[in-house]
């Protein structure tokens, strides 16, 4: 750990460099729970699982239509067939086939151990119980294999990895009931500052509504997050202090917002190096170049900073991955396009920068992509109207319209 006052006058730190920081203090959660496969979707899965069974158990028909065996058949000449029973989805036929005879089959049904062909029933003419079928008809087709989709003992999914709801059908697929997860990762959020008050109080002068804890609650709305809403603190140095270390005993995250400056009332820098340990002070992005990232006894500690748009951008870029290292999973590289810029930007070298921008795609398929509008680190306003970032690396110095650029979409909700 290194003392944040030596890091005062050293040069800002990069995104990368402040991640690389973050992930090589970051131990993964280990303890495990289980959970009922229905309460699993977004839970990490803490071991691997394997398929019990084959996926599917029994050769069954990929069409509703009639089974047969073909070596019954002359190949690329029209025949026909007698329907000797019904294979439903459930309820295979329990006969056997003989020579010059068929079943009707439905999707998902056992095939007769004899069968292997299934022709679909758009392709042949039925006359009474005689079936026929034309010399161009494909024998050998729509029967699906025992263990096709998995085969027993073939991997469901990987330890570590984030359940989607696909998966829990695959492991629902398999007779999967229950699965072992990392427990929940316990995240406090609290806001600080004099002039913040919550909702339905009226405003007096010189106060403003708390808006960051609604955006954090919002951005930590995941499965794998216990979230605590410890409410707005006051700049009181003792107050915060106590209010810090007592919740750091109880959850494995802290997360604030506001007095993460140098300003007169911005107590959290100073709490961190008196009570705990801080990892790194000022970042090369813009928005969002004060934060403090560091432990409280085991907890770790994110300060951000005050005005809700650097809120995010540093919550999205450095504390989410920390949180995914935390919870078990791998963490998710934002996805980034390149699009044309439709607007002149501002910007002076120096900085990384995440321009708020409304990203959008052509007839033709082109993307586009054009400011959101006013770039102040406390417009929410434009950052409620965006649905990307416009990065800009930190030695550009505008951006012209028609100029290439590299977007970051994000997602709204
Ligand atoms: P600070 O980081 O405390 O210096 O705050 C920077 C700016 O963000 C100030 O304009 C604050 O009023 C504003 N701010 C701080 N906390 C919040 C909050 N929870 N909701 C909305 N604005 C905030
Ligand atoms: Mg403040």
């Amino acid at each position: 750990m290194i003392d944040a006052c030596s890091l005062e006058k050293t040069p800002l730190l990069t995104v990368a460099d402040a991640l690389q920081h973050i992930r090589a203090s970051i131990t993964a959660i280990s303890d495990m729970e289980t959970v009922r496969l229905e309460n699993a979707l977004g839970r990490v899965l803490a071991t691997a699982i394997y398929s019990p069974i084959n996926i599917p158990q029994q050769r069954n028909a990929a069409m509703d239509g009639y089974a047969f065996t073909s070596s019954d058949v002359s190949a690329n000449q029209p025949f026909a067939l007698t329907v000797s029973g019904t294979s439903w989805a459930g309820k295979p036929f329990s006969g056997e086939l003989q020579a010059g005879q068929c079943v009707r089959i439905f999707t998902g049904a056992v095939l007769p151990d004899e069968a292997d062909s299934v022709i679909m029933q758009e392709q042949v003419q039925c006359n009474g119980q005689q079936v026929h079928f034309s010399a161009n008809c494909k024998i050998r087709q729509n029967v699906r294999a025992v263990g096709e989709d998995v085969a027993i003992g073939g991997l469901l999914c990987a330890a570590t990895k984030k359940l989607s709801a696909v998966d829990l059908a695959l492991l629902a697929s398999a007779g999967i009931a229950e699965v072992s997860v990392f427990r929940k990762v316990r995240i406090a959020i609290v806001s600080t500052g004099d002039e913040l008050i919550p909702l339905r109080q009226a405003l007096a002068s010189g106060q403003i509504y708390d808006s960051n804890r609604y955006l954090l609650m919002a951005l930590l709305a995941d499965p794998c997050y216990q979230v605590t809403d410890l409410g707005v603190l006051i700049d009181d140095k003792a107050l915060i202090s106590d209010s810090f270390t007592k919740s750091a005993l109880q959850h494995d995250v802290l997360i604030s917002t506001g007095g993460a400056s140098v300003g007169e009332a911005d107590y959290v820098k100073q709490i961190l190096i008196e009570c705990g340990e801080v990892n790194f002070w000022k970042l090369a992005i813009k928005p969002g170049k004060p934060l403090t990232f560091g432990k409280l006894g085991g907890c770790y500690f994110f300060g951000l900073p005050g005005n809700p748009v650097s809120a995010q951008v540093t919550f999205q870029q450095l504390v989410r991955p920390a949180l995914q290292q935390l919870s078990g999973t791998m963490p998710t590289q934002p996805l980034r396009l390149t699009a044309t810029c439709t607007s002149t930007l501002k910007k002076s070298a120096g900085r990384q920068e995440f321009q708020r921008g409304i990203l959008t795609q052509t007839d033709s398929g082109e993307l586009i992509v054009s400011s959101a509008g006013q770039q102040g680190s406390n417009i929410l306003s434009a950052l409620s109207l965006a649905n990307c970032y416009i990065v800009l690396p930190s030695d550009n110095t505008g951006v012209a319209v028609g100029d290439t650029v590299i977007v970051e979409p994000f997602s709204s909700f």
